[in-house]
């Protein structure tokens, strides 16, 4: 969990975000100029979508167990885990709740009629889903009969359901487990750092997918991501400020000082878009200056960065809305309650790297009957927002960490009204 092991990957001195602008710009440029030709770009974002494919199950299946079972070990931290845990969910499925209101009010995908086939032509049937036609369907489909079955046609949703009765199970059997678990955490990072190797190839992949979207659809696609773009800020800002109301209400602190002596670490979230680069800056800025005790901030701080991504949950949560409204499909009660339960389960999975939740996008997007190859069109506006949503993602962990060591009477509170 060290912040040093994440380096900026460059190309010509290029930054990666600055690479995947280039990326958008010449795809941008090379749609315009070929029109329908430039369709033959498109086998680069294809590749790009195929190597997050083949990641997919693995990775659902070892980051969502390594997640569970990071709780599970030591019991003198039982209560505060607990705590910390339950705040933690509850943030996240708030987080959903706002990224479906603001895509519901915002409508960013809307305006354009994308024939679903057609767009998302190679796709994969395994990789669809049939949406359910009832809860009790739905529920009944979470179960696997057989798992190498789920794991072979990449059923998501029965992947997660198995992963988390295993890693429930293995935090139920204790020190028996611990070589297991020890185990999938290594596996979990293996599969992690094969992501930051695959994410390299976003500027080449975002440079087809524009250029083909921009050949076949015309420039209203440039129109339609700027309003995805302007929908997720609007709610990272509204989320941003709660996280000082929750302060407020929660730890009968107030919130100035908390905003003001994180400035550092949030700068640190925004450069790197990384939880897990900015996680020792944070570990120590809210000991130093904001008084969060060592145990809280050695513990539930990487809980935090671990399992909980409130930019993501409501990145995720968007993107989804996002989709639905660009391929015309209504989106029912079954499928918006689908989605808070997979979004959470995403911000809990997702790598705390540098576009960490690209590849639970694909579960989202399948849980609802969505093509996966619409991450493509994300590509370009990606890396921007990761920025933005990061910069949540840590703010939320530290927000937490300092309410469940304020109600836990461990918080000095001379240190945090101190000035800075
Ligand atoms: N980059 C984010 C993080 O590190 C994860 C994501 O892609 O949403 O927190």
């Amino acid at each position: 969990m060290a912040g040093a092991d994440v380096k900026e990957f460059t190309v010509l001195g290029l930054k990666m975000w600055q690479q995947v602008l280039l990326g958008l710009l010449l795809g941008i440029i090379a749609g315009l100029l070929l029109g329908e030709r430039a369709g033959q770009l498109k086998f680069l974002g294809t590749i790009f979508i195929n190597l997050i494919k083949m990641v997919v199950v693995p990775l659902i299946f070892l980051s969502l167990v390594a997640g569970i079972t990071s709780m599970g070990g030591s019991t003198s931290f039982k209560r505060v885990s607990i705590k910390g845990f339950s705040a933690y969910i509850l943030t996240a499925t708030f987080a959903v709740v706002l990224g479906i209101i603001a895509g519901v009010i915002f409508k960013p995908g809307a305006g354009l009629h994308v024939n679903i086939e057609e767009f998302a032509g190679s796709v994969n049937q395994q990789q669809t889903a049939v949406p359910p036609a009832s809860v009790s369907d739905f529920l009944m489909n979470l179960i696997s009969t057989n798992i190498f079955h789920s794991f072979a046609e990449g059923n998501l949703l029965q992947v997660v359901v198995f992963a988390l009765l295993f890693g429930l199970t293995m935090n139920m059997m204790g020190g028996k487990a611990a070589r297991a678990r020890e185990n999938i955490a290594d596996f979990a990072a293996i599969i992690f750092k094969m992501i930051e190797y695959i994410v390299r190839l976003a500027p080449l992949a975002v440079f087809g997918f524009m250029a083909w979207s921009v050949g076949s659809q015309g420039t209203e696609i440039i129109v339609i991501l700027f309003n995805l773009v302007v929908a997720v800020l609007a709610a990272c800002l509204i989320q941003y400020l709660l996280f000082g109301v929750f302060i407020l209400v929660f730890a009968r602190l107030n919130p100035v000082p908390f905003y003001k002596k994180l400035a550092a670490t949030q700068l640190m979230a925004f450069s790197t878009s990384s939880s897990k680069a900015t996680l020792t800056t944070a570990m120590r800025e809210i000991q130093t200056k904001l008084g969060v005790s060592e145990q809280s901030s050695h513990f539930l701080l990487p809980l935090g960065a671990c399992i909980n991504m409130d930019g993501t949950a409501i990145y995720l949560a968007i993107c989804t809305c996002f989709f639905a409204q660009f391929f015309g499909i209504e989106l029912t009660m079954i499928d918006y309650a689908v989605l808070l339960l997979t979004c959470t389960l995403g911000s809990i999975g997702a790598a705390g790297i540098p576009s960490g939740s690209i590849i639970f996008m694909s579960m989202v997007l399948h849980s609802v009957g969505l093509p996966i190859e619409g991450i493509g069109l994300l590509l370009g506006v990606d890396r921007v927002l990761d920025m933005v949503r990061t910069t949540i993602n840590i703010t939320g962990d530290c927000a937490i960490t300092l309410i469940v060591d304020r109600t836990e009477d461990t918080l000095n509170e001379t240190i945090y009204y101190e000035k800075a």
